[in-house]
């Protein structure tokens, strides 16, 4: 008997699904084509069963949270909702088919594993999140997961039996759209984010996050950082759709990413004299209003001028009444870029506006090792992979800071577009992202052809 198929007799997937109280059933598949790839051919795919499996996998998902009718609508899969629960349920149902060892760590994040890891076997690890915004997109963290149980598809039908364990994570409320705070449960489980400061958080509708995981079946009282199940881990890959611009231009299905870029948050007050806005003669106004506009273009200018991102989303105006001129306005300040010196030179630019500090973060690098062993993994493939930096927050960021070495896939966004239902990845480039992920974990495994020719663990 393999590892593998000691671990297939514990199946002990189902038993944790059901601890999930609430869990709506898990839609029945519908169709072999989810419609944003109706126009696709799955046939024409370069790997045909892996492009069945993951459009399969796609179509079963498709109507959680979402109208499978309209590629165009987009995704509500708020952490720790039905939805989001009829996505664990369904998750835990795929690991099941492929005979993985299911648990929940203490911070709510489900693992998967192939084999039996243990802090001197640890295994390589992959996944991402199946949460979304608001109207969010269809890739944006489910393309990973799916990848993932894709990947370990493709590698149990090859008849590969790994010398490391394999895990696959769903990570839980990564986008933070419901609770506030972005990689939630990847900032639990490091520690990163307290358990007593997470517990109380609430959503728009008053309701708690302890509320929230005791309806769901998740023990509050064990919830915090779980150092034990991040032992299990000695290497992580995330698979994720591209959010920017950078592959849509090339001819490259996947990059090997870098780094995320530092970013921070800044605010900064402009004042004015508030009057009625009926009785005060135009030359005899300090509008507050009109002296902080400049500010955006400011920041504008500075970032086009030193090759970073600035944004002034959000601003504040006072008194606030339509019928007064504005006394005092704050504005918002998000800006980013790929190395700290061109944020330090944005920040210099507009130092006249004395902006304040709100939040910064520092770059995370990408573990030096791995990427350099992925970018030779696929080029034993024949993926070429430019490697690239990302403007966008993942929760491979806070496990690589967490002293997990960790490395990220991106697979083209045809639109380039994040965060809406706009964010496109062809079903080719998919099965590409699938054929990657597929050689990482091979690779990072390590490999031996069955009992007996390989030395099977
Ligand atoms: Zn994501």
């Amino acid at each position: 008997m393999t590892q593998f198929d000691r671990d297939r007799t514990q199946q002990p997937a189902v038993a944790v699904a059901r601890r999930e109280r609430g869990a709506p059933p898990v839609p029945e598949q519908t169709s072999a084509m989810p419609a944003f790839w109706q126009d696709e051919d799955a046939a024409a795919s370069a790997d045909t069963a892996v492009a069945t499996d993951l459009a399969r996998m796609f179509t079963d998902i498709d109507s959680i949270g979402h109208d499978p009718t309209r590629p165009d609508t987009g995704y509500h899969r708020a952490a720790w909702t039905r939805e989001d629960l009829a996505l664990r349920a369904w998750f835990a149902r795929e690991c099941d088919s492929l005979g993985l060892d299911l648990r929940v760590d203490a911070a709510g994040n489900q693992w998967a594993w192939w084999g039996t890891p243990s802090p001197q076997h640890p295994g390589v690890t992959t996944g991402s999140h199946l949460d979304s915004v608001p109207d969010g997109g269809a890739f944006d963290g489910p393309l990973g997961v799916l990848s993932a149980l894709a990947a370990v598809r493709a590698l149990q039908a090859a008849g590969v039996h790994p010398a490391r364990p394999i895990g696959i994570v769903n990570a839980s409320d990564e986008e933070g759209a419901r609770f506030g705070i972005a990689c939630f449960g990847s900032r639990v489980l490091t520690g990163a984010l307290g358990p007593a400061r997470a517990l109380v958080r609430t959503d728009q509708d008053g309701t708690s996050l302890r509320e929230a995981l005791d309806s769901a079946g998740i023990d509050t009282d064990a919830y915090g950082p779980d150092p034990a199940a991040l032992a299990l881990t000695a290497a992580h890959v995330e698979l994720h759709v591209e959010q920017g611009y950078w592959l849509a231009d090339t001819h490259s299905p996947v990059a090997v990413a870098t780094h995320i870029w530092p970013h921070g948050r800044w605010r900064t007050e402009v004042g004015g004299v508030p009057d009625h806005a009926g009785t005060t003669p135009m030359e005899r106004r300090d509008d507050a209003l009109l002296s902080a506009l400049a500010f955006p273009r400011d920041a504008h200018d500075a970032a086009l001028a030193h090759g970073a991102r600035a944004t002034v989303g959000h601003l504040e105006v006072l008194p606030g009444g339509a019928n007064v001129i504005p006394g005092h306005v704050t504005l918002w300040l998000d800006a980013r870029a790929s190395e700290e010196e061109a944020l330090s030179a944005v920040l210099e630019d507009l130092a006249p506006w004395d902006p304040v500090q709100e939040s910064f973060t520092p770059a995370t690098h990408f573990d030096a090792q791995l990427r350099a062993r992925l970018v030779a993994i696929l080029a034993d493939v024949g993926l070429g992979a430019p490697e690239i930096g990302t403007a966008a927050g993942h929760d491979a960021g806070i496990l690589q800071n967490s002293g997990t070495p960790t490395a990220m896939l991106f697979v083209r966004n045809r639109t380039g577009s994040s965060h809406t239902p706009t964010e496109f990845a062809t079903l080719s480039d998919c099965v590409d992202g699938v054929r990657a992920l597929t050689a990482c974990l091979g690779g990072l495994a390590g490999q031996s052809l069955g009992p007996g020719e390989g030395g099977a663990s």
